[in-house]
């Protein structure tokens, strides 16, 4: 059964709402990735995983065309990387939804590659479930693949898996290791650190949240530690987030969504 939603036809589309396929939206970025990796990094990433997630669910998950570009003005200092406005993003994720809702498939998910997008796509699902039937979801594919990084994590906590690091470095090296050159992999770098309060890490950010324009405070690029990464070690997280990612799929089908309720006092109109 196809699992790439952009090879059907039109009467395909039609059934495969009707036999109540879940919808995969993946999202992600064109942004610099360090000295080693290629600015497409989570584009190849989310790519791979939903599209294998979609591939071994047996016809349970259809996954959409990808949305490339992200919002990324923080990293504009950088060259290789393209920003799309938050607003032109937030509206842009809700109408690529919305067109799913309106041909009938009421699961539909966001998977995100890339940090920033991170709460643009929770408010475009929101937006969903706030003005229709539908359920929408969405999660970074790297928080899919917890439990395979707390067996596997050699980088300090906190910031030494954030970007460019040896989660996103360890998934390209499974992936497409013949793009990543280990020869320019930087050591161990925390440009978000900030004292108590403010770092950044994949798997649990500070308290307190204070995003930098990237270029004032790392020279390389990256954050976390790339030299730890291992092909052995992608392998592990990338199969995880598919695991994860396909289970979660079927859950996501299987909830019945209570009705709607107004509890409100009702003004009665003359
Ligand atoms: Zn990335």
């Amino acid at each position: 059964m196809k699992h790439l939603y952009r090879q059907l036809t039109w009467p395909e589309a039609r059934d495969r709402a009707q036999s109540g396929a879940v919808i995969i939206i993946p999202v992600a970025a064109i942004e610099q990735h360090g000295f080693h990796l290629p600015i497409d990094v989570d584009n190849v990433l989310v790519e791979y995983v939903t599209e294998e997630a979609a591939q071994r669910s047996e016809g349970a998950i259809l996954v959409a065309p990808m949305i490339h570009y992200g919002f990324n003005e923080h990293n504009m200092g950088f060259p290789g990387t393209i920003t799309i406005r938050d607003t032109v993003f937030v509206d842009f994720c809700e109408d690529v939804a919305r067109s799913f809702v309106r041909q009938g498939y009421d699961r539909i998910i966001f998977i995100n590659g890339h940090g920033s997008n991170q709460m643009l796509c929770n408010l475009a699902a929101r937006r969903i479930n706030n003005t229709t039937s539908a359920l929408c979801a969405s999660a970074a594919h790297w928080a899919l693949a917890k439990p395979a990084v707390d067996k596997l994590r050699e980088a300090t906590y906190p910031g030494g898996m954030a970007h460019g690091c040896e989660f996103e470095t360890a998934m390209y090296l499974h992936i497409a290791p013949e793009l990543v050159d280990m020869t320019k992999a930087t050591p161990y770098e925390t440009p978000s650190e900030m004292g108590q309060f403010v770092y950044d890490d994949l798997f649990g950010s500070g308290p307190v949240n204070l995003v930098n324009r990237w270029s004032r405070i790392t020279e390389t690029g990256i954050e976390g530690d790339p030299t730890l990464a291992t092909a052995e070690k992608g392998k592990a997280f990338t199969e995880c987030s598919i695991r994860n990612l396909i289970m979660f799929c079927r859950e996501f089908r299987a909830y019945v969504t209570p009705p709607d309720r107004n509890f409100n006092h009702q003004v009665k109109t003359p």
